[in-house]
């Protein structure tokens, strides 16, 4: 086990185990919002326990704070949001030309750097866990990209699972994780100021630490607090949600989120949810409210959400670990993109609905049109699973 690797408190790494035992790499990114400083503080607490109780620890453990310019001016980013931007050819460009980077496009590259070291350096899965706080206020909950190998790890915490916002939002830095082929998952820890936010996000770092095997012998005695901890946010909230909508903020929309809401409340068709320049905004459908947008900068102003039935997850488990969706090209007005494996295009007389439903079911949630139709996309699958050959 090896203490921090440095002492400035600027540093990006802000810890490090590394056990004798080879095993996972499990890496906890937190700040990438510089405003959203709550899972740098219980990376903090998990580190200095882990160094006072001698934890034997497997693989690597690693921690690194995100926007730092920003986390240091309190403020969501500088330039613009970190979370965003990360298509593999606008990486590739950043990492070709490193000179005159100022504020997010150095976060990124530097992060970027970091983040394609540990992956060279693992011995065994990489492992994401992303610490995130919302400006509402939030029960927590978990941010998972729908590919099979994230279930475990995204299961493990007992908080409501959000499918789909990782594919509903261009360039997240996990989406870029995941489509490498590693496992991860965001974890939105509450309101951001919120002492509670620190205590679920130390818990989320001790069940991670366990689900992903990084502790040598019996479980901390941390764990089963920590898992109480997350039984009780997770209150009766449902297990599962999938994004149905959200609404995109653009710079000059001048949109305010009417008062009063928080994630996880339910809101009903036509009512009004917030305001822009061009009137009130409706909800679509009957819902749950996710993170409506009470700070200034970003472009998501609100999402819908709908509960999962655990029947749902256990057939789409089944249909994508027999590889069923090789079958989908064989359904008349479907076709696989040849330029892109993970990509499906589907005829414009589909029915909408139908078709929406048939492709989650097999993690395919982004949707945009093509010029033959629509065409869907989903996170790269786990290599073990016969849906990715
Ligand atoms: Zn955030």
């Amino acid at each position: 086990m090896a203490p921090p690797t440095d002492d400035d408190p600027d540093r990006r790494r802000v810890f490090e185990f590394a056990g004798e035992q080879p095993g996972p790499t499990l890496v906890i990114t937190a700040g990438i919002h510089g405003n959203e400083p709550a899972g740098l503080h219980a990376i903090g607490r998990v580190h200095d326990r882990l160094i006072a109780d001698g934890v034997e620890v497997r693989g690597t453990i690693v921690g690194f704070a995100g926007n730092r310019q920003a986390l240091a001016r309190g403020v969501r980013y500088v330039e613009r949001d970190l979370n965003r931007g990360w298509e593999v050819e606008r990486i590739d460009r950043l990492l070709a030309d490193r000179r005159g980077h100022a504020a997010e496009d150095l976060e990124q590259s530097e992060l970027a750097l970091v983040l394609i070291d540990e992956e060279h350096r693992a011995r065994g899965p990489l492992l994401l866990v992303d610490l995130h706080t919302t400006s509402a206020a939030s029960q927590p909950f978990v941010c998972m990209a729908d590919t099979l190998r994230n279930r475990p790890l995204a299961f493990a915490m007992g908080l409501p699972v959000v499918l789909g916002l990782e594919e509903v939002i261009d360039g997240s830095m996990l989406g870029w994780l995941v489509d490498r082929g590693h496992s991860g998952i965001a974890v939105e820890g509450g309101q951001h100021d919120a002492a509670e936010a620190v205590e679920v996000h130390e818990a989320v770092v001790w069940v991670a630490l366990h689900a992903a095997g990084c502790i040598v012998g019996p479980p901390h005695v941390m764990l089963a607090q920590a898992q109480r901890r997350l039984r009780a946010a997770a209150a009766d909230l449902p297990r599962v949600l999938e994004i149905r909508h959200r609404h995109v903020v653009g710079p000059f929309d001048a949109f305010v989120m009417a008062s009063g809401f928080a994630s996880f409340v339910p809101v009903r068709r036509g009512q009004v949810l917030a305001h822009d320049r061009t009137g009130p905004i409706h909800c679509s459908e009957d819902a749950l409210l996710l993170m409506p947008r009470y700070q200034p900068q970003g472009e998501d102003g609100f999402f819908l959400a709908r509960e999962v039935r655990g029947a749902w997850l256990t057939l789409s488990a089944w249909l994508r670990s027999v590889g069923a969706d090789r079958l989908l090209p064989l359904i008349p007005g479907v076709r696989r993109d040849i330029e892109a494996r993970e990509q499906l295009v589907v005829d414009r007389h589909w029915p909408w609905r139908l078709t929406v439903d048939l492709m989650h079911l097999f993690g395919y949630r982004r949707v945009r049109p093509g010029e033959s139709g629509a065409v869907y996309s989903r996170r790269r699958p786990d290599a073990r699973d016969p849906s990715s050959r």
